[in-house]
């Protein structure tokens, strides 16, 4: 068996010293074992419950760079409540597609830093958790059932996430999509935006009134998108299914409901339906990615933005913090994310996270984020603090 960890004492069965230690954790189970005697000994872990801490890309390039005193001491602080098991600081498919985006040497160093903070834990991609937020909603639609939109922590992590880490994790690699076409999409989208602004301007209506309209507006891209690759595949242009954008998904499998009862327009026209109604637009991923931009169109009222170059500089980030916020936000406890980003989710209109009773944090308030992670060590009780002594032998005595 191979001990990633030897102990100083003698197994306890042969009393041989230098071959007996830890060999894994599976299940919150630590298991040592001999390879004089061949004996095996397990040793039972007690229950945690981590804290989910989503660290933005910004965060993480900072921590990397290994320049500036805050990034490093709250990097070095959250890496030893990681090894605590306090915390857990899972990667996600933002973070792998903005670090593959970025043209640089040091690129793959990078992935490897966010993977080895996450220590392997990771989110499932953005698109299987929308799609399951959308089900449900589609499901309560369809039934005339309240909304409620729970936040199921099996919706954003395959494994589970409240168990004491093994010593070793799987690195997977990334699926990456085309990165050119990822790049020129990321800046059509930016243009695309703040070409709307002049008009944006002229509107007079309530943060509300954003909200849902740009719902409407996304509902109505999606089915849009999904129409146009209908039309390529029936002029037989086969490849229109692998080039689709991801977003056409949502709407072909909401088509599946009811297929063997329900005409293929009628169950279009309900799809339709169902993106201009309110269960659709309390999506929690819904719901906050609009909230984001509503606060936008405000500011854009209000005046701000009028140098249009400036905003497509400023903004350039925009698409992925939303993406992050708006999706995996509502899994976190806390979030730590770009200065400007905390202020719109906490614009008093829209208090974008408050509903999930997610904590949100950046580079204005390292002191509060220090007291957060402070208030996390109530956490580590004395059985968590025996279990450790096990788990890592003589590094928290
Ligand atoms: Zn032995």
């Amino acid at each position: 068996m191979l001990i990633t960890r030897h102990l100083e004492e003698p197994c306890p069965k042969c009393g041989v010293s230098g071959k007996y230690g830890n060999v894994n954790v599976g299940r919150n189970i630590l298991n040592r074992g001999c390879n004089n005697c061949r004996e095996w000994m397990r040793h039972p872990l007690p229950d945690i419950r981590k804290k989910v801490i989503y660290l933005d890309q910004f965060f993480l390039s900072h921590a990397f760079r290994d320049q500036e005193q805050p990034f490093i001491d709250a990097a070095n602080r959250i890496k030893d409540m990681a090894s605590r098991q306090l915390v857990v600081c899972p990667y996600s498919s933002v973070h792998t597609d903005e670090t593959h985006l970025w043209r640089h040497e040091q690129q793959e160093d990078l992935y490897k830093f966010i993977k080895q903070t996450a220590r392997g834990y990771q989110f499932n991609e953005a698109y299987e958790i929308k799609q399951e937020q959308m089900y449900r909603a589609f499901d309560a639609f369809r039934s005339e059932t309240d909304i409620i939109h729970p936040i199921e922590e099996c919706d954003a992590f395959r494994e589970d996430i409240h168990r004491w880490d093994d010593y070793f994790w799987i690195n997977i690699r990334p699926f990456l999509g085309d990165l050119e076409a990822m790049r020129q999409g990321k800046a059509a989208a930016i243009e695309g935006l703040v070409d709307l602004f002049p008009e944006w301007r002229k509107l007079t209506t309530s943060f509300e009134e954003d909200v849902n309209m740009e719902a409407r507006g996304y509902g109505k891209s999606l089915l849009d998108q999904y129409l146009k690759m209908v039309v390529n595949v029936g002029t037989g242009s086969l490849n229109s299914y692998m080039e689709a954008p991801i977003d056409t998904m949502y709407v072909e499998s909401l088509l599946h409901c009811d297929s063997s009862t329900m005409e293929i327009d009628d169950r279009l026209k309900r799809i339709g339906e169902f993106f201009s109604s309110p269960h659709f637009t309390n999506i929690p991923n819904v719901r906050i990615s609009c909230g984001i931009f509503a606060v936008l169109r405000k500011m854009v009222k209000n005046g701000a933005y009028t140098n249009l170059a400036n905003a497509r500089r400023k903004l350039a980030g925009l698409f992925y913090d939303s993406e992050c916020i708006s999706v995996f936000g509502p899994y976190s406890d806390a979030i730590f994310i770009d200065r400007v980003m905390k202020q719109w989710c906490e614009d008093p209109e829209a208090m974008l996270l408050e509903p999930h009773d997610t904590k949100v944090y950046s580079v204005a308030g390292w002191d509060d984020f220090h007291s957060y992670l402070d208030s996390l060590e109530e956490n580590y009780t004395d059985d968590i603090r025996e279990a450790l002594n096990l788990f890592y032998p003589g590094v928290y005595a």
